[in-house]
């Protein structure tokens, strides 16, 4: 479902990327582990078009978003434009419209991209809200909202768009540790229920251990390991996986 093939990213002389192999499988949830500014994030705005790789392919879904050869430039074409339809992405920080409804956030880009009728829109934004336990917030603005509820609302808006790819950046690690739960909640039930691709970058090891079929560890840019969770996170073979796990749990 998604794939990145020699993928190499840099800002100056930092190099994120190195010729990065990454491959996720349909319907596979998949957690990626590693330490701070070793590129994580980067994998997830690469595929969310928010940031253009340097050189390397990424494919989502068969179709090609990017395809950079060396020394060449990313151009996006109509097929990364296809492609991107695919991916959804639920942010650190929520990013809602501040001055918007919940309700209004989730219907904003079914009925602004999609061209879905408003009335359709209407009736698909309060099914989510009330998936995500909000219908009875659907009229707050995201300031009256608790930051449990906002990022509910995020993934809630995320899922109107109905994508078939869904990416998670440290869902949880803006909000206050009562927080967590509900939103864990509902992206929990997501991995259990939906066929829905799901690749979240977490700091949540154990979250991580009860939702993934596969754990990705990542440093400097490269995958230094991947398996089922209970491998990864229980037996792990590389020394630096070792390590991390010994900082962080
Ligand atoms: P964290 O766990 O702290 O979020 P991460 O593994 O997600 O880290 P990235 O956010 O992908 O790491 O960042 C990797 C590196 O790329 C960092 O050194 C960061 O400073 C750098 N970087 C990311 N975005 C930009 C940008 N727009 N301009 C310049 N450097 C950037």
């Amino acid at each position: 479902m998604i794939s990145f093939d020699g993928v190499s990213k840099s800002w100056g002389d930092n190099h994120v990327l190195r010729s990065l192999d990454f491959q996720v499988h349909p319907g596979e949830k998949v957690s990626i582990i590693g330490p701070s500014g070793s590129g994580k994030t980067t994998i997830l705005r690469i595929l969310m078009t928010l940031e253009t790789p340097n050189e390397g392919v990424v494919r989502v879904g068969g179709k090609t978003l990017w395809d950079v050869p060396a020394g060449g430039k990313a151009k996006e074409t109509k097929e990364t434009r296809l492609a991107r339809r695919d991916v959804g992405m639920v942010f650190q920080s929520f990013n809602l419209f501040p001055h918007m409804t919940a309700l209004a956030n989730v219907m904003e880009a079914p009925i602004k991209v999609s061209k879905v009728p408003k009335e359709q829109a209407r009736e698909e934004a309060l099914e989510l809200l009330d998936m995500v336990g909000l219908r009875e917030h659907c009229e707050k603005k995201p300031p009256k909202l608790s930051g449990g509820q906002q990022q509910r609302v995020a993934i809630a808006r995320a899922l109107a768009m109905k994508p078939r790819v869904l990416l998670f950046d440290e869902p949880t690690s803006a909000l206050d540790p009562e927080l967590i739960g509900d939103v864990l909640g509902v992206i929990r039930d997501l991995a259990h229920r939906s066929d829905m691709t799901m690749l979240m970058v977490t700091h949540e090891m154990r979250f991580a251990e009860e939702i993934s079929d596969q754990v990705v560890m990542f440093d400097s840019g490269a995958v230094v390991e991947q398996g089922p969770p209970a491998q990864i996170l229980k037996e792990p073979q590389h020394e630096r996986t070792q390590r991390f796990l010994r900082a962080v749990l």
